[in-house]
């Protein structure tokens, strides 16, 4: 006899079949077993969902059903916590149900055969056990008051916990002995540990796998990101899966990692955007955790000296609604430690056009002569953001982008970011064919040439190069995107920032976030004030977080952090931002832009979505959005809080070409997320009869974006 079974494949982005397709099949496979199914003329692999409902009124179509071709006995199934999750994730970012769960996959589990599988299950090490001597080599440092403290709250909690911790306070050291302390407890607990952006963080992967393999065995924390090869994510989902990987340790993907005993997710720099994705299905990983985590009765802990202002809300004390406990860890480790002293300078009573103001370029110069470090932060890459001609108005515009082409002088190019469309340099003007084209601004090649210029003069002192007796020049190295992209350069360029050998570090983001560096002293950021006046409401948000990063990678050994200080250079230094910047103080800071947030209605005192269309004119992009909500308040002013429901007109993107493409959107606010969710589920049907209707034509492409984080 054949059962009936509901199987989740992969489907196109938003093709109506969207929820599982039924199988007949000889065994009764439980839901989260792993199937390969017929589709059309291929074989895919397929979750089984659940045993579908037999429909006697159709038992003609049923007879039609194909057979499961095969079942990938060899893997356990996935668990119900799991099943439950791509669920909810579907369902709250408004994608297909069989996209988010073969997503939630590794890619290579679509090819593998059952006979391919077993051979890797073979080659794949037994669980190992810890053993005695281990545990004893692994005894940790002594905590302080602080991170005391905050073990000892989290011990007594449940649910989410916010771990506010200064940069250098020892948060990593906290997430450390919570998995640590869980695996010793529960021989089969499991912990997710996520982290912005694993690349730049190696350093994390080394603390976790040093105090963790002794413990528990090589195979004990496995990561699981991106930048690994197929069969490498394989393995460390199957290591994951079957239970013998005990820690996770992972970019936002990590979340949906198949984890049996999961009892633990850590979320660190809970704030950082990239925990958002940005295609596909746009969920944030920082939110699925938590709602993992309530699911499967695991903790979490997410972690930020910056707290997004959503987190930082949902902190706040119980009695006024609070729902995440709040660990507060103020203080850098170590009893002379300090955080940087941070000085602004106020660039109106500068000499017109410095790029360095003099007291900054003095006080690096100071560094360099004590044999320290800097770093120069700015956060625009390329030589120059636009190229210009000095005779006529060219200027080196993307012709397929409303976006200028970025000057790269290291290969004379002109790149366009957006696109990607590269071209050399004109020898002379397009237009005009005036010789003379001139940069205008300047993104981090540029910072670096002039620097260097500004810095010609000057030697390094004698004990950091011995054997030169004059000293050498200075040294000053680059790392952003560019200078980052062949494999291994980025880890090669921090050894040599780690050994010393660079006097000078400039870059972009990249720099600020995340790493242990221990002789930077001096951190300066050139020109930070674009985000103080953008229409982007979270642009404030992102620029204090972005700065006490930057600040934070200076001064991170004790001994020399008293004199460590970060360098702001503004033509606003009174402006609240960075007076709150310049204590330390990140609550006053989240505490004036969660006023200004609940005035004008917000994030996160209101819920967001986007509908954004893409065509080849603006008219069709837009036309779709409009239609799409003009057939809104006809057919679904009867839903339930529909009366909440915004559905604001619709406006070309703030890059509105990109690769010939006019991109558009709309956006959707209520106050009620419930109220937002029911109208969006609502609205899905809606939406393709739109798409399929008169108003669709021409249009290329259309998403919802739920929780946008830039709008
Ligand atoms: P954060 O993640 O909060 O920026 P880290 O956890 O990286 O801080 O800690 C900063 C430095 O302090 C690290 O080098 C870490 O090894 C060290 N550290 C952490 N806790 C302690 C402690 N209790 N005693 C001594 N050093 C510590
Ligand atoms: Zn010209
Ligand atoms: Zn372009």
């Amino acid at each position: 006899m054949s059962h009936l079974l509901s199987i989740l494949v992969q489907t196109p982005a938003h093709s109506p079949v969207g929820g599982p397709l039924s199988y007949k099949s000889e065994l009764l496979l439980p839901p989260g077993s792993l199937v390969r199914v017929p589709l059309g003329t291929r074989e895919t692999l397929g979750v089984v969902w659940d045993a579908a409902q037999h429909d006697a009124s159709a038992p003609v179509a049923e007879k039609k059903l194909r057979y499961v071709a095969s079942a990938l006995t060899g893997l356990p199934a996935l668990a119900p916590g799991w099943r439950k999750l791509v669920g909810f994730a579907a369902g709250y970012y408004q994608r297909s149900l069989g996209e988010v769960a073969l997503a939630a996959l590794p890619p290579q589990l679509r090819d593998l055969s059952e006979q391919q599988l077993q051979r890797r299950l073979l080659r794949s090490p037994a669980p190992q056990r810890p053993g005695g001597d281990a545990i004893a080599s692994a005894v940790p440092m002594q905590l302080s008051l602080e991170q005391q403290g905050a073990l000892a709250a989290f011990y007594e909690s449940i649910g989410t916990s916010l771990l506010f911790g200064a940069t250098g306070s020892g948060k990593t050291e906290i997430y450390l002995r919570c998995v640590q302390d869980l695996l010793l407890r529960d021989p089969r607990a499991q912990a997710i540990v996520m982290v912005p952006e694993i690349n730049l963080t190696p350093q994390l992967q080394a603390r976790f796998m040093a105090r963790f393999c002794p413990l528990f065995g090589e195979q004990a924390v496995v990561a699981l990101h991106s930048g690994m090869t197929n069969p490498q994510r394989l393995k460390s989902w199957l290591a994951a899966h079957f239970g013998t990987a005990r820690v996770v340790l992972g970019t936002r993907m990590a979340v949906f990692a198949s984890a049996p005993g999961l009892r633990l997710i850590v979320v660190d720099e809970e704030h950082d955007p990239s925990y958002k994705q940005q295609e596909g299905a746009r969920y944030s990983a920082r939110d699925l955790a938590v709602y993992r985590g309530r699911l499967e009765n695991a903790k979490v802990i997410l972690g930020s000296a910056t707290p997004s202002l959503e987190s930082w809300h949902h902190s706040r004390p119980a009695d006024q609604g609070g729902r995440y406990l709040r660990l507060e860890m103020p203080s850098r480790i170590g009893p002379q430690s300090r955080l940087p002293q941070v000085r602004r300078v106020d660039m109106n009573n500068q000499p017109r056009r410095a790029v360095f103001s003099p007291p900054l370029l003095d006080a690096i110069k100071q560094r360099i002569a004590a044999g320290e470090q800097s770093l120069v932060f700015l956060n625009r890459r390329g030589y120059a953001p636009v190229l210009q001609c000095t005779a006529c108005e060219w200027k080196s515009d993307c012709p397929h982008c409303s976006a200028y082409r970025v000057f790269h002088k290291i290969d004379r190019t002109l790149r366009c970011h957006h696109c990607g469309y590269a071209e050399p340099v004109p020898r002379a003007c397009p237009a005009c064919g005036n010789m003379d084209i001139a940069p205008v601004g300047r993104g981090t090649e540029r910072l670096q040439e002039h620097l260097a210029e500004l810095l010609a003069d000057v030697r390094r002192p004698n004990s950091v190069s011995l054997q030169k007796p004059d000293g050498e020049p200075v040294h000053i190295t680059r790392i952003d995107a560019d200078s980052t992209r062949l494999a291994g350069s980025l880890q090669s360029q921090l050894a040599m920032v780690h050994s010393g050998e660079v006097d000078v570090l400039v870059g972009t983001q990249m720099v600020a976030k995340g790493h242990d560096f221990r002789r930077i002293t001096l951190v300066a950021a050139i020109n930070p004030d674009g985000a103080l006046f953008s229409s982007d409401f979270r642009a404030p948000e992102r620029l204090f977080g972005l700065l006490m990063q930057a600040a934070g990678r200076a001064g991170r050994d004790a001994d020399i952090s008293g004199q460590s200080e970060m360098w702001i250079q503004t033509f606003h230094p009174r402006h609240p931002l960075f007076a709150s910047l310049k204590r330390h103080d990140y609550p006053a800071f989240a505490a004036q832009q969660l006023a200004e947030r609940e005035r004008a209605g917000l994030p996160p005192f209101s819920f967001q979505a986007l509908l954004r269309a893409e065509a080849r004119t603006q008219e069709v992009a837009q036309g779709f959005l409009n239609a799409a909500s003009t057939a809104a308040a006809e057919q679904l002013a009867d839903l339930p809080g529909f009366a909440l429901v915004t559905l604001y007109p619709a406006v070309p993107m703030s890059v509105q070409r990109v690769a010939n493409v006019e991109r558009a959107q709309m956006l959707v606010e209520s106050p009620s997320r419930i109220a937002l969710q029911t109208f969006l589920a609502g609205w899905h049907a809606v939406l393709h009869a739109t798409r399929q209707g008169a108003a669709g034509k021409g249009l290329l492409r259309w998403a919802v974006d739920v929780d946008p984080l830039a709008i």
